[in-house]
């Protein structure tokens, strides 16, 4: 795997990052690529959330007061990461969507699959786990 070239910018305060394992997108990032550029990404109007279920409250924590005030008509942010020929999809942001969509019995949700070249523009490594040379 290669990994991004440019740290995190450090004029990007507070921004909202992702972690998965040794991998860490810069959410806010992304979303600025999306809105800047709509190729960022390929809109898919319905994402099957069901499977995402078992994440919740263990390996993602999230609120649930504050999960059944979020918008669902937002769409979630889903990252290819490549790992060797292929890559496995990580949603990056939305899990508190996830949560009020499955409770509410919904199936599906609408987001965004970053391109090839976005997920890596907003990924950076975790400074603490350094993977070897780049
Ligand atoms: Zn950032």
């Amino acid at each position: 795997m290669t990994g991004p070239s440019t740290p995190h910018p450090a004029t990007h305060i507070g921004c909202h990052v992702f972690t998965f394992g040794t991998d860490r997108w810069c959410v806010t990032l992304a979303q600025e690529l999306i809105a800047a550029d709509p190729t960022a990404a390929e809109p898919h109007p319905h994402v099957g959330i069901g499977d995402l279920g078992v994440f919740l409250g263990g390996l993602v924590r999230i609120d649930p007061d504050h999960a059944m005030t979020r918008d669902l008509s937002l769409p979630l942010l889903i990252a290819p990461l490549p790992i060797g020929q292929g890559s496995v999809h990580v949603l990056i942001d939305g899990w508190h969507r996830v949560y009020r969509a499955l409770s509410e019995g919904l199936t599906d949700l609408p987001a965004y699959v970053l391109t090839a070249a976005t997920e890596q523009a907003a990924r950076y490594p975790l400074p603490h786990y350094p993977r070897g040379p780049r």
